[in-house]
């Protein structure tokens, strides 16, 4: 391990990955998995939990944009891509030459992969995006008949092939919220207006995690799975990963900088907002709001330090923070875990968002890149012993599909 994982590091267990992909596909028996490794696979490493996914199954990869789904590509793999976060200007042509399926919303849009397929002589896969409420990208209903007619024009004179029609929830992790059932029958009236156009698209699909995992109704065919492959909940009114067999996949741990007793009365970091209540032992942690530590979390994310869940004292700093040992004692290098899988007596990434006033997805994927990645493989389901992986090894060997 090199100097810099000896402070700390964010363990990535690739076998948890995988089985939450198969636990994914469990709930969702009659269809694809799409596995979205966006912003670096919720900051796991897209490359290597993307392999993960396809081994696991995962018919599709998911990014937002397209330099996330061309780094997919140049890592070697192969199966079915999709990425949905387009601007003016592409970079279309690249897209359409790596076979990589890119979302339209727009006229705008379709013009302009329309033109770089006809540049490369190519046919471009595009995949129609309605708004059937959520408000952010997506066609509005009112434009989606000429949308889908240029479409299927396009498609007529060869430059395009519409492989999909997708749209996204709004509030798929509130059960029974009343957008639900509206954005399901926007998008059936959505996917017969396209079927009217001529268009026949190969898979239609609306479900995130939350709907895979609670709305088999909204499943059609094709899943699109975040958060869920790498073994949170997509909230606490849901559920927990336990309640849905997902298992966290990653691991923030440090080395304690510094163990030492200090008086009572003693202020602990920036603004004094902690003061020592007596005699104890104060220890460090090196890690802070720069590694992605929410400063948010200040007096009240939780970490376990010998043996004990204790909770930040004072301030979050931009590279470390205290923790108030009391009487307990530890020494310099003792490990510091702030979240993982739980079954240690670890907090989780759920504590600390709850911690933080946010959600799971924003606890790993802001962890930054100064916390190297060090990937293991727990074997979880075969048995097999926790065997450490060379970090930096980003050879993809691509999907199956
Ligand atoms: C991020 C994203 C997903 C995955 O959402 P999760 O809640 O993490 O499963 C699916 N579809 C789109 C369009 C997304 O942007």
């Amino acid at each position: 391990m090199n100097e810099t994982a000896k402070r700390a590091r964010a363990v990535v267990d690739l076998a948890a990955v995988r089985s939450n992909v198969q636990a994914l596909r469990a709930c969702a028996p009659r269809a694809e998995l799409m596995a979205v490794v966006k912003s670096d696979g919720y900051g796991h490493g897209a490359v290597r939990c993307g392999r993960a996914a396809r081994e696991a199954g995962a018919d599709w990869l998911g990014t937002a944009l397209p330099e996330e789904a061309f780094a997919l590509r140049a890592a070697g793999d192969t199966g079915r891509l999709m990425c949905w976060l387009w601007t003016p200007g592409g970079p279309w042509r690249e897209a359409v030459e790596q076979d990589i399926d890119v979302s339209v919303s727009g006229l705008w849009a379709l013009r302009e992969v329309t033109a770089a397929a006809r540049a490369c002589g190519r046919t471009a896969r595009v995949q129609l995006k309605v708004d059937t409420g959520l408000g952010r990208n997506g066609c509005q209903p009112a434009d989606w008949p000429e949308l889908t007619a240029a479409a299927r024009a396009a498609e007529a004179e060869g430059a395009v092939s519409v492989t999909g029609v997708w749209s996204h929830f709004a509030c798929a992790d509130e059960p029974g919220h009343p957008s639900i059932a509206v954005q399901l029958a926007a998008f059936q009236d959505a996917l017969k207006t396209a079927e009217a156009a001529g268009l026949r698209p190969e898979v239609r699909h609306l479900s995130n995690t939350p709907a895979t995992l609670t709305l088999p109704e909204a499943h059609f065919d094709l899943v699109r799975a975040g958060i869920g492959v790498y073994g949170i909940s997509p909230s606490p009114e849901l559920g927990t990963s336990r309640d849905f067999g997902l298992r966290p996949a990653m691991t923030l741990e440090a080395a304690l900088a510094s163990v030492k007793r200090v008086p009572g009365g003693h202020g602990v970091s920036y603004g004094y907002a902690y003061t020592t209540p007596g005699e104890t032992t104060l220890a460090l942690v090196p890690l802070g709001y720069a590694d992605g530590v929410p400063r948010h979390a200040s007096g009240t994310g939780p970490v376990l330090v010998a043996g004990k869940w204790r909770t930040v004292a004072g301030r979050i700093a931009m590279d470390q923070f205290v923790v108030d040992l009391g009487g307990d004692s530890a020494a310099a290098g003792d490990p510091a875990v702030l979240f993982g899988p739980g079954d240690r007596g670890e907090p989780t990434a759920e504590d600390w968002a709850r911690a933080a006033g946010t959600i799971g997805y924003e606890i790993v994927t802001r962890i930054g890149t100064r916390v190297p990645r060090v990937y293991v493989d727990s074997g979880i389901g075969n048995g097999a012993a926790e065997a450490e992986e060379a970090e930096g090894d980003t050879a993809l060997t691509g999907g199956t599909a």
